[in-house]
């Protein structure tokens, strides 16, 4: 069998695919917070960016690329879709893995996907400047390098456990000339109320979140932005499993088993929901593994119920799997993985019975992670490497079974900044 899918141009899809247009019944919407009746279109745009509203309400199931933001996915996309032949050997299992690599993306991971999309949008409303959170930095990052692409100024609130742990993500988004502010902090209302408590408050995506929705709310020209969560996001990421679609057919075979690692949920979307797509319309009987860290296990332990984005308070709320809005998660490797929510349409999905989840702990992720740079030689981001761990399970479940199987999972994204995080964890030392 061929190693690699080619990255001939002809698998870049010009549309993203909305799940909306296919699911059989949608998740219940998201509530305005003072009234707690379904949010109005209008609402958000105190905060979010009419096209970009337009996008999350969409319920087309096709929506078009738009030409600018195909030319600046053409510099890293498509992405590689690589047969794990050597991962396979050393498990010595009848499983045939594939993943999907978004580490090639100028920022190292799948977020850039979204990030070019919302900055071309709020190029075209005359948005002057974004401002959002950032864990791990790679959204913040990601960001930075659309706003310097498109033309907008960027401003972002990072978690102070990866500012302080991290200074590999700041510093890019720096370089591309974005602000960076540790958060809590006391810029804000939101900031103060932590910060003063505790001027070195490990802070989280939810306090952070807080921070920037406030900045949003309070300057009309300044717009909010997610990299994850929200519909339209998980639409933007839908080019990975569009691509690894038309990828896999190029290679000649069909995923039995798509796997992500799920933060938010956007970069399990964008890969699973082509494919999601093909068990609601052609009957097929793919299965679908959301994996998570044990120590923020959204949806293996929370509850499905309305909650905000969140910790303030000041996001819509929205009908997801949630450890509530006040849970904050343990400074773990993988920043990107500390969400106390998950994405209304993937808990959707895993409400549907369509989606499964699964939980591991950093230690089992890690050695994953170290097999993974052994055999295929790429180090993968710690949030990817969850995936990683729930592959190796797979494919050894199959081995004893002996059956075959094709299994697709995503490499979010590259660890290359995470680097210090595998020398912590690898002399056994604890997070910090
Ligand atoms: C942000 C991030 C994640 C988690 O976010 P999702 O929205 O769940 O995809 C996973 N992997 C990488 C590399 C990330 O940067």
């Amino acid at each position: 069998m061929l190693r690699y899918a080619t990255r001939n141009s002809h698998h870049l899809p010009d549309h993203f695919y909305n799940i909306k247009a296919d699911l059989p019944e949608l998740p219940p919407p998201p509530l305005n917070p003072a009234t707690r009746q379904p949010l109005k279109p209008e609402d958000l745009e105190i905060i979010f960016s009419r096209s970009f509203i337009d996008q999350e309400i969409s319920l087309d199931r096709n929506i078009p690329i738009p030409a600018e933001v195909l030319e600046a996915y053409s510099i890293y996309r498509p992405t590689p879709l690589i047969y794990a032949s050597r991962l396979k050997k050393y498990l010595d299992t009848p499983a045939n893995i594939f993943y999907k690599f978004e580490g090639v993306s100028p920022t190292g991971s799948h977020k850039t996907n979204t990030a070019l999309m919302q900055a071309f949008l709020a190029n075209q409303d005359g948005v002057s400047a974004l401002t959002t959170e950032t864990g791990a930095g790679q959204w913040g990052a990601a960001l930075a390098y659309a706003g310097s692409i498109f033309g907008i100024k960027v401003k972002v609130f990072m978690v102070r456990a990866s500012f302080r742990q991290k200074p590999g993500r700041r510093i890019m988004i720096q370089l591309f000339g974005g602000e960076v502010l540790e958060s809590p902090g006391p810029a804000t209302e939101s900031g103060k109320r932590f910060y003063q408590q505790d001027p070195e408050h490990p802070g989280s995506l939810g306090m952070a979140i807080s921070e920037a929705v406030e900045v949003a709310a309070m300057n009309p020209e300044i717009k909010y932005t997610l990299g994850s969560v929200l519909d339209a996001v998980l639409m933007h990421q839908t080019v990975i499993g569009l691509e690894a679609d038309s990828q896999a057919q190029e290679l000649g075979f069909t995923p039995d088993l798509v796997v992500g690692c799920v933060g938010g949920g956007s970069n399990f979307a964008g890969l699973s929901f082509p494919f999601i797509r093909k068990n609601l319309t052609e009957k097929t009987g793919i299965k679908f593994l959301a994996v998570e860290p044990e120590v923020c296990p959204s949806i293996t332990r929370g509850q499905l119920g309305y909650d905000h984005g969140d910790s303030v308070g000041l996001t819509p709320l929205l009908f997801m799997y949630s450890l509530g809005k006040d849970f904050i998660p343990p400074p773990i490797h993988a920043g990107g993985l500390r969400y106390h929510g998950m994405a209304p349409l993937v808990s959707h999905l895993v409400r549907l019975g369509i989606v499964e989840a699964r939980a591991y702990p950093q230690e089992k992720v890690f050695q994953a992670a170290e097999l993974f740079l052994k055999t295929e030689g790429i180090l993968p981001a710690p949030e990817s490497a969850h995936a990683i761990a729930a592959v190796v399970d797979e494919a050894l479940v199959a081995k004893k079974s002996g059956k075959p199987l094709n299994i697709l999972f995503n490499l979010s994204g590259h660890g290359f900044l995470d680097i210090s995080a595998y020398e912590i964890n690898r002399s056994g030392l604890s997070q910090h």
